[in-house]
């Protein structure tokens, strides 16, 4: 079945759209969007882009509607850039099938396009014997997961690795790495638009309709519209419950309540004398406050956990006694004075703080009976090392209710 898309919403649409990349679109293309236009993706966050760009290369028309004014501005720029192994996931778990999948197809992605990206490795570090014991669990668990190449090392071995470190005992963890996460997503999103899809900025979604034949969306901003797909992909991250509630037809008890888990982070001013990402055994909500590097080599410390109720990314530079504390068990040489808030991102959960596993929900039709649509909740870490896994996953469930 073909979209119903009105002349007029689609010419603003093009109008809006085309005005954010400076040219007019072809007389052609214009018809083929009017035509074809049956996927509609909420979101240009690394999720939205990844999902858009398979279903685009998949060669289905795909529309992607963003609600701020350029992509990836909340989540998907928040956070560590760390290309997870999939170590900590229970086994079975979407987080641990996706992230390693997801991890081997990224490295492959930035390879292939040459996109900024370091295997630098990461170590675990165990710092009491209570730590220490942990340790074979957290390789166990790795390795039920499919990440063979990580092993326990002693403190000597680490010390060498690593001679500011200081820890009784570590895990080194060879496959972890880091990405540019802005230079990925502009590469899903011309590999997207290279395969037709349409990016519309400014364009979020606000209502919509289930109903026989397909899913009609409103749009809000200054400029708001309403058209019919097929496919409708909710990709909304932190807000994806709150546009799930919005889409009537949908029933209710299955859409999670929202919880967030804020993240700070503190850079370390001055060089940073660590080669490797280094984590400490993890707490309950989080990773525990590690060290990563970005891609100029740059060290920066978190995220903490911090549960709010608002969406907020003020960092407190209270916070700051915490993040020395915690650091200092790891890296006691860590001067006076050398972290400065830098920023937060806010993990988009979907399960209160009394529970401390939460996996990826994808729900597509066979779970809420609605045709064409997927709602992607929860996609907090390791989201951005299984964004290619996931988004041929969602290709596949989309495929499927689009035949
Ligand atoms: C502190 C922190 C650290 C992390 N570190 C890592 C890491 O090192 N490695 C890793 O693999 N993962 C990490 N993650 C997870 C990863 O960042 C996320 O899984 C991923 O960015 C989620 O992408 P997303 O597209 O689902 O969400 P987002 O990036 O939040 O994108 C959602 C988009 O939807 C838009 N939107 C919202 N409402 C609407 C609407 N109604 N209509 C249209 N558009 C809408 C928003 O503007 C936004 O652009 C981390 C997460 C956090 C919070």
């Amino acid at each position: 079945m073909r979209s119903a898309v009105s002349d007029r919403a689609i010419a603003r649409l093009a109008t809006r759209r085309w005005s954010v990349f400076l040219y007019k679109p072809a007389a052609s293309d214009a018809e083929k969007i009017l035509d074809e236009l049956d996927c509609v993706v909420a979101g240009a966050g690394v999720m939205g882009l990844a999902v858009a760009r398979a279903l685009a290369l998949a060669g289905r028309e795909v529309l992607i509607l963003e609600a701020a004014d350029a992509i990836g501005t909340e989540t998907s720029s928040r956070n560590s850039e760390v290309i997870h192994a999939g170590i900590y996931y229970p086994a079975d778990s979407l987080m641990a099938r996706f992230c390693v999948a997801g991890r081997k197809a990224l490295y492959a992605y930035c390879r292939e396009r040459g996109l900024p990206h370091w295997n630098c490795g990461k170590l675990i570090v165990a710092t009491s014997a209570e730590e220490l014991q942990r340790l074979p669990e957290i390789a166990a668990k790795a390795a039920a997961n499919g990440v063979a190449d990580i092993r326990q090392i002693s403190a000597a071995e680490a010390r060498e690795l690593e001679p500011s470190l200081s820890t009784i005992g570590a895990l080194l963890s060879p496959s972890t790495g880091i990405v540019d996460c802005h230079a990925y997503m502009l590469s899903l999103l011309g590999d997207a638009q290279n395969a037709g899809a349409l990016l519309a900025l400014k364009s979020p979604v606000v209502r919509a309709r289930a109903g026989d034949g397909g899913i009609e969306v409103d749009t809000g901003g200054d400029d708001p519209l309403t058209f019919r797909c097929r496919l409708f992909v909710n990709a909304a991250g932190l807000h994806a419950p709150a546009l799930a509630n919005a889409i009537d037809g949908l029933p209710r008890q299955l859409v999670p309540s929202s919880y967030y888990a804020k993240g700070n982070y503190f850079s370390l001013t001055g060089r940073t004398p660590f080669s490797r990402l280094i984590y400490p055994v993890p707490v309950k909500g989080g990773l525990g406050i590690h060290l990563t590097l970005d891609m100029a080599g740059r060290a920066r410390f978190g995220p903490d956990v911090e549960w709010i109720d608002q969406i907020d990314y003020q960092v407190d530079p209270e916070r700051a006694a915490l993040f020395y504390q915690g650091i200092r068990r790891y890296y006691p040489d860590l001067k006076d004075g050398t972290l400065a808030p830098a920023y937060s991102g806010i993990r988009p959960k979907i399960v209160p703080p009394e529970i401390a596993n939460q996996d990826f929900c994808i729900q597509g039709p066979d779970r809420h009976g609605v045709p064409g649509l997927i709602n992607l909740f929860g996609i907090e870490s390791p989201g951005l090392t299984s964004s290619l896994a996931l988004a041929h996953h969602v290709r596949d469930m989309a495929l499927h209710a689009l035949r």
